[in-house]
């Protein structure tokens, strides 16, 4: 495809609403625009509307009001070209339990009429280190293997965007890293990728760009470099060259413990001090520094503070 046939936005999410049978609202009117070619973390406390988003978009679910665009085609004008500009990794995994991992995905090609000869199912599962269990029953794979096999059944039609569910929920650490180099190698090749993902590091690590969502709503949409630079604390840790007595009290200071004999571990808010200053009201008070360590914010401490209710 060249360049000028791409839409500006992989998906393109326009004030979506869903209420579910009964009457809950799901989603209150979210707009989404993910870049192409991006790693984009979808996130939100339980029950925020992340899967509802997906399911959507994935044709699981009816929308209440609003579109959505994926690749540039309309959900609802355009629902085939739009199911093939996109390959979903749902977070509940469901399987025939009869077939074998190749025959799932030969199944899976068949279903989005991908010729025989453009079949690269063998492929697929050597990327997801699967292919001593080509020909075993799924039943028989572990929760991690069959989630890995959901990843490559997402990629048989060779999508341009892949979105993964909670792709690491009970998966363990080393498998969990294999799927990740996976992302990112198909990202390198230009594969946008949206992900959901309680690992906060894991989303801080991978993530280009970060949406998160709360109660339905979009409570944040911005670069993860500018949605961790919105984290007012920082904390300093010092050590100093005596014993100290009583923490030293400072108007910069937002926050200051003593963690031992020689060190104080102090929090300030950063539209208000700097570390210069913190350090020098520490040396102000008559205590001489010997060693600084400093605590950058993490994404988590963003989350928490984004999505504190009122
Ligand atoms: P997340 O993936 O962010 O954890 P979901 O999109 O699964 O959140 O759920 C959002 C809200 O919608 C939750 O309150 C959930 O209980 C509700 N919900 C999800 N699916 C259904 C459904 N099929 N019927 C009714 N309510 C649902
Ligand atoms: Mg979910």
């Amino acid at each position: 495809m060249t360049d000028s046939a791409q839409p500006a936005a992989a998906i393109e999410i326009r004030d979506l609403t869903k209420v579910y049978k009964g009457g809950k609202k799901a989603l209150d009117s979210i707009s989404l625009s993910i870049p192409r070619g991006q790693i984009y973390g979808l996130l939100g406390p339980n029950g925020a509307g992340k899967s509802t988003t997906i399911n959507i978009l994935a044709g699981l679910v009816n929308k209440t009001s609003g579109s959505a665009r994926i690749w540039g085609f309309d959900i609802d004008a355009n629902p085939r070209n739009a199911k093939n500009s996109i390959g979903i990794v749902p977070q509940e995994i469901v399987f025939d339990p009869f077939f074998t991992p190749l025959e799932t995905l030969e199944n899976q090609a068949g279903y989005y009429g991908v010729p025989r000869d453009r079949r690269r199912s063998m492929e697929l599962l050597r990327a997801v280190h699967l292919q001593d269990k080509a020909n075993a029953y799924a039943r028989t794979l572990s929760g991690g293997m069959k989630r890995r096999l959901l990843v490559a059944k997402a990629m048989v039609h060779s999508p341009p965007i892949l979105v993964l569910d909670e792709p690491t929920a009970g998966v363990d650490v080393q498998l969990r890293q294999q799927l990740w180099a996976y992302v990112r190698e198909l990202n390198a090749m230009g594969v946008t990728i949206v992900l959901t993902t309680h690992y906060l590091e894991e989303a801080q690590q991978l993530c280009d760009r970060i949406g998160i969502i709360n109660h339905g709503r979009v409570i944040a949409d911005k670069t993860t470099r500018e949605l961790l630079s919105m984290a007012q604390e920082k904390v300093v840790q010092v050590t100093v060259d005596r014993d100290i007595a009583t923490a030293p009290e400072a108007p910069c200071f937002e926050k200051v413990e003593r963690v031992d004999e020689r060190t104080l571990t102090i929090t300030y808010l950063k539209d208000r001090a700097n570390a210069g200053q913190v350090l020098a009201a520490v040396q102000a008070s008559g205590l001489a520094i010997v060693d600084v360590v400093t605590r950058d914010p993490d994404l988590e401490d963003v989350f928490l503070h984004l999505t504190a209710d009122a």
